[in-house]
């Protein structure tokens, strides 16, 4: 291999044919002009001459062009001649860069290093290139060799790709139907807020919203009007908040707020009410006036969380809290509301493990006529054998049940068990009573009530006016939503079609209004066990009890005295004119098994009974409180 093929190799291995061929078309022309070309040479020449791309070899200490190739001249628009004239500072810009740095720049450049220019052609025009170039040694002269690559339509689509990129990015980081920024955004951005916030000694805060009963919207006026809705809330959110605040669609009805460099809990607090302001005021949606309000729960850098994950679960806990505390408000985080959340979703887990493996149950206990202690009805209380925890009370349960969707399957099952009872007590030769069933709000809006009792009476022949239904008076008749109350109306006229009897639960504790009672056509109220406690004591209570009792005469409408635990309780409510009673002083609830002895139809003996004393006391009936979930 003669000198030039050598240095041809060396050549290929590092900077590439492109700039190979530069170097070697030195050589020819210098060969050329000794008259010494061989016939190998001659291919090379030709094969330099045809090359697509840029190749020049330049001096380099002045980085005068020594040699251009077809191409080179081609593309710049000047003869060999003229680029002999030139300099490659000239004709090749780096930006940033001089004449004097650029060449600093081609001859230390470490090799297969690209360097970016811009090419100044001849006509004016300029493209993008890319250079890449390896010293040679030319009898003893310094030359670089340098291939040019035009990247002009690379970097077009480069940048156009760029330019989607971004779009998807924009689009994958907000929220289509507000505009908003969305949940990849938050995980995106809040983690960096936290950071600055540390860095700088300052407090943020995260606002976790969710709008009160937007499912209720959704499914009464349709998904459409819903999501016009959901795009006036997000203007709404948005115009409350400062423009360095940070409002994120989280999905559904779920809204975060990020406030940057917060004071203090006033401001917050002020913020957030004015969120609750702003969205209480009502929305005109297709025409129709609706009115939403959103629950907030508040937890701030760094008092109540030091990262993402803690802030939005802390946010989301006070949410919670705001939810129970009647919705349309908001609430600070606290440590304690983070124990009650995880004991409720404790219970809620080990709550569908008891539907399912048979730990719940059901007791009853007797409504007996004031005057002849005749058994006139059983009260069926839902009970649940926890495991290891002993009988868990419905209060601790009956709501996580409700918001857990599990209260209709749980209301289902004590139905088919009161029914199955009664009919077992029949076949036994029982004298059965009616047996009263405690039926939550939920539970009467969503499910067909009236219908399940006919199936289900009607598959056992059982009448359907062996069974009643306690309703509570806060679930029923305080709920604000004029749908949900007409929806528990008509289930009401329904049942009552059916034969099945109406109790209004815990009287006296909620939003008592005759009206309603007229209207509804209720058959029994039952007097909250709160009035009966200190009935003999206090006047205030006695004044109550005495009112229900002379209005529910007015009426016709019975009325239930429930957690009489003592005689003198008990003869004052007679006195009063109250027709029956319930409590422990009776009887306590037991398993169906233990109750088929108050149905022999002999008034129950009452002279046996002492006056509770010990509310705790455990009497193997399911009555004992067990308060750990
Ligand atoms: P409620 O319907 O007012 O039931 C009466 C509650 O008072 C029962 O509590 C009963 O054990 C208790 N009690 C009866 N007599 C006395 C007494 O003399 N003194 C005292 N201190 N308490 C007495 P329980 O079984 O814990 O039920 C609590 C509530 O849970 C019920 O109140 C009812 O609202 C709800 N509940 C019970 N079973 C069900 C059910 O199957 N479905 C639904 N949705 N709720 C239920
Ligand atoms: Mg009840
Ligand atoms: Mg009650």
């Amino acid at each position: 291999m003669n000198q030039s093929a050598f240095a041809l190799g060396a050549l290929a291995g590092v900077i590439g044919v492109a700039a190979v061929i530069a170097t070697t078309l030195l050589l020819l022309e210098l060969r050329r002009k000794r008259g010494r070309l061989s016939q190998e040479d001659a291919t090379y020449k030709a094969a330099f001459d045809q090359w697509p791309t840029t190749a020049m070899v330049l001096d380099s200490d002045t980085l005068r062009i020594i040699a251009a190739n077809p191409s080179a001249q081609r593309s710049l628009g000047y003869s060999l001649e003229e680029l002999r004239n030139c300099s490659f500072g000239g004709l090749f810009k780096a930006e940033g860069l001089d004449s004097q740095a650029l060449l600093e720049k081609l001859r230390t450049a470490p090799p297969r290093t690209y360097i970016e220019m811009r090419q100044l052609c001849r006509d004016g025009s300029q493209r993008n290139v890319e250079a890449v170039c390896y010293p040679v040694s030319l009898d003893k002269r310094p030359a670089l060799a340098v291939a040019v690559h035009d990247v002009t339509v690379r970097r077009k689509v480069e940048s156009q790709l760029l330019e989607k990129q971004q779009e998807l990015e924009t689009l994958a980081h907000h929220d289509q139907l507000t505009g908003l920024p969305n949940r990849l955004y938050l995980a995106a951005h809040l983690p960096q807020a936290i950071e600055e916030a540390k860095a700088a000694g300052r407090s943020l805060a995260v606002l976790f919203l969710d709008l009160d009963r937007f499912k209720h919207v959704n499914d009464s006026r349709g998904h459409e009007t819903g999501d016009k809705l959901l795009k006036t809330v997000a203007q709404r959110i948005r115009s409350t908040m400062r423009t360095q605040d940070v409002v994120v669609r989280m999905g559904g009805d779920e809204f975060v707020v990020i406030m940057k460099d917060v004071q203090g809990s006033v401001q917050v607090g002020e913020a957030a009410a004015r969120i609750n302001h702003a969205l209480g005021a009502p929305m005109v949606v297709d025409g129709r006036t609706i009115v939403t309000t959103v629950s907030i729960g508040v937890a701030r850098y760094p008092d109540d969380g030091a990262d993402m994950g803690e802030l939005l679960r802390h946010s989301d806990t006070a949410m919670y809290q705001a939810k129970d505390r009647g919705r349309n408000n908001f609430q600070h985080f606290s440590p304690q509301m983070d124990r009650r959340l995880k004991e409720r979703i404790a219970v809620e887990s080990s709550l569908r493990t008891a539907l399912e493996s048979r730990q719940l149950d059901v007791h009853y206990q007797p409504i007996v006529d004031i005057e002849s202690h005749q058994v006139v009805a059983l009260e069926a209380l839902l009970r649940w054998k926890h495991p290891s925890h002993g009988y868990v009370r419905p209060e601790r349960f009956v709501r996580v049940a409700e918001e857990a969707g599990l209260i209709m399957p749980i209301g289902e099952f004590v139905m088919q068990r009161a029914v199955a009872d009664v009919v077992r007590w029949r076949q036994q030769g029982a004298r059965i009573v009616p047996v009263a069933i405690n039926v939550s709000a939920v539970q009467l809006q969503r499910s067909n009530l009236a219908e399940s009792i006919s199936r289900l009476t009607k598959e056992h022949g059982l009448e359907p006016s062996m069974l009643q239904i306690e309703l509570t008076e806060s679930a029923v008749f305080e709920r604000r939503e004029e749908r949900a109350r007409a929806a528990s109306q008509d289930a009401v006229a329904k049942l009552r079609e059916l034969g099945v009897h109406i109790a209004i639960d815990d009287f006296g504790t909620g939003y008592s209004s005759l009206s309603y009672l007229k209207r509804w056509r209720v058959d029994t109220l039952k007097i909250d066990r709160s009035f009966v406690r200190d009935l003999v004591t206090d006047m205030s209570d006695l004044a109550i009890v005495s009112a229900i009792i002379a209005m529910a005469k007015h009426l016709h409408i019975e009325v239930v005295a429930e957690g009489i635990e003592g005689w003198q309780q008990l003869e004052k409510l007679r006195s009063l004119g109250c027709s029956y009673a319930q409590g422990y002083l009776i009887a306590r609830p037991a398993s169906a098994t233990d109750c088929e002895r108050y149905l022999s139809g002999e008034p129950l003996d009452l002279t046996q009974r002492l006056p509770v004393l010990d509310k705790l006391e455990t009497t193997g009936t399911g009555e004992q409180l067990v308060l750990r979930a």
